[in-house]
């Protein structure tokens, strides 16, 4: 049962977290790619201490770790709440100026500046708002709940728990990381030290979402040579390798296969870059599957319509290189089982519809999976990411606390 005395703090959390400037840097080579994160990450530490976490410290990349003792005396596997505190490079987060929608009634969500609506049309989750508050923008910047939200409700489980200590549960590790959105969030990430058996990423959407398939991805780099000659004497004599390329893209499938053309379980291929001159240009392909033994059939139909190419541009030769990205953490997680089923669990204690769809895209989860850290996504409530559009409701955070702490209970109970 859950303590309905109980002063939720996500909310107030949230609201100072996202007052800090946490963009992450896609051009930045240093890490953490931005050194601002730091300034976030190093007041957590501060906080998870102040709250009992006796042995919360940051390291000198920018990750956070402590660890929440067990109390029970049966042996529970060590489980870890991870959560970023980047935000993504496409809009600023700097002087994110929250609005608190109170009570909303339905209808679209005018912003203060810019023009913004959050149209109940394209948000059919505001159908299930009615009577919540919601959490939005002023229309200048990001919003942040991608994912301080997932932050903010990892800290209150975490006071929660210490200030129940009614409640058994295994040794739980908190993990607050750098540069999600970038990619590189995993980089440099200690789990050694983390010393956790599962984790459980809190960076999804709507309320219920449990993801525990990705995307198998790859990128494929594609180099045509050509032939150049100053071209006042060309004749005969120059092969232009851009209009190789783009020959080579006309002969691409059109009404499939494509990121606009699929959804569902479909994958795709997609060219994301072309750069070149007459002399050489390259190709940058992504390869999207939930099958991972998909993207070798999709790579050599690609390296097949390739060689029929240049065999119309005689001279000209090309380069194939596939470089490997991420594989679906579906994979992992069907040979760990419980680490789902036990979230499933605790959503339906909770009387909460589990929503498993599977994801097109990647999480730091899908490489956590293959690094040895069996780690699905739970939501953390927020919506409409990377956008001024972004928004989360006060109520849906703290479901997500009560997720957090019903998955430590269960955890405990089935140990
Ligand atoms: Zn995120």
């Amino acid at each position: 049962m859950f303590d309905d005395k109980y002063k939720f703090t996500c909310t107030e959390r949230f609201l100072r977290y996202v007052k800090y400037d946490t963009q992450s840097d896609e051009n930045s080579a240093s890490f953490p790619s931005t050194e601002k994160q730091k300034i976030l990450s190093a007041d957590l530490a501060k906080e998870l201490k102040e709250i009992g976490l006796k042995d919360a410290q940051m390291d000198e990349w920018g990750y956070v770790m402590a660890t929440l003792p067990a109390n029970t005396n049966k042996e529970v596997p060590v489980i870890s709440f991870i959560a970023h505190v980047d935000t993504s490079s496409s809009v600023t987060g700097k002087d994110v100026n929250p609005v608190i929608n109170k009570n909303y009634q339905g209808g679209d969500i005018k912003l203060q500046n810019g023009g913004w609506i959050i149209k109940e049309s394209e948000n059919p989750d505001l159908k299930n708002m009615k009577g919540f508050d919601i959490i939005t923008t002023d229309g200048n910047t990001l919003l942040g709940a991608d994912d301080k939200a997932g932050v903010a409700e990892i800290m209150d489980a975490i006071n929660y728990l210490i200030t129940h200590p009614e409640i058994k549960h295994g040794t739980i590790k908190v993990c607050f990381t750098p540069d999600e959105e970038v990619g590189r969030g995993t980089e440099k990430m200690d789990l050694k030290k983390l010393g956790a058996k599962y984790g459980y990423t809190i960076d999804g959407s709507s309320r219920g979402e449990i993801e525990v398939e990705t995307f198998s991805a790859d990128a494929v780099i594609i180099k045509f040579l050509g032939k150049n000659i100053h071209p006042g004497y060309a004749k005969g004599q120059m092969i232009n390798s851009i209009k190789i390329a783009s020959a080579f893209i006309d002969s691409l499938p059109k009404d499939k296969l494509s990121p606009e053309t699929t959804d569902g379980r479909e994958g795709y291929v997609h060219p994301l870059a072309f750069n070149g001159n007459e002399e050489q240009t390259i190709l940058k392909f992504i390869i999207r599957d939930f099958d991972t033994k998909k993207l070798k059939a999709y790579e050599d139909q690609l390296k097949d319509l390739a060689e029929k190419t240049i065999a119309k541009f005689p001279g000209s030769k090309f380069e194939f290189e596939v470089i490997e990205q991420y594989r679906n953490m579906k994979e992992v997680l069907d040979k760990h089982p419980l680490v789902a089923e036990y979230a499933t669990e605790a959503l339906k204690n909770l009387g909460i519809k589990p929503l498993m769809h599977p994801v097109r895209g990647g999480t730091d989860g899908s490489k956590l999976c293959f690094m040895g850290l069996p780690t699905p996504n739970i939501f953390d409530g927020g919506h409409s990411f990377h956008s001024q559009l972004e928004w989360v409701a006060k109520q849906d955070m703290e479901v997500a606390v009560k997720v957090i702490i019903e998955i430590a209970k269960v955890w405990e109970s089935k140990s």
